[in-house]
């Protein structure tokens, strides 16, 4: 599986960047990066299952319902 991260504009208020995904050409799913210190990972919309992640899992950046793993990327 080939995956990339694709940065969405996001207002410079915000304290995160939102994100979508690239996997094996398709785009979809959704998530972000936190601004600053904090950068990690949240997983919000598998693009794999195309689920919505379960809310304690976001911040793993895993979807817990494929192990879809958004912090394998580039
Ligand atoms: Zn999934």
């Amino acid at each position: 599986m080939k995956m990339k991260i694709i940065t969405l504009a996001t207002p410079a208020e915000y304290d995160h960047t939102e994100i979508t995904f690239e996997v094996d050409g398709r785009i979809g799913g959704s998530g972000f990066i936190g601004k600053g210190k904090d950068q990690r990972l949240g997983l919000i919309k598998c693009p794999v299952c195309q689920k919505e992640n379960y809310a304690v899992s976001v911040s793993s950046g895993v979807c817990v319902f494929c192990d879809f793993n958004a912090n394998a990327g580039e």
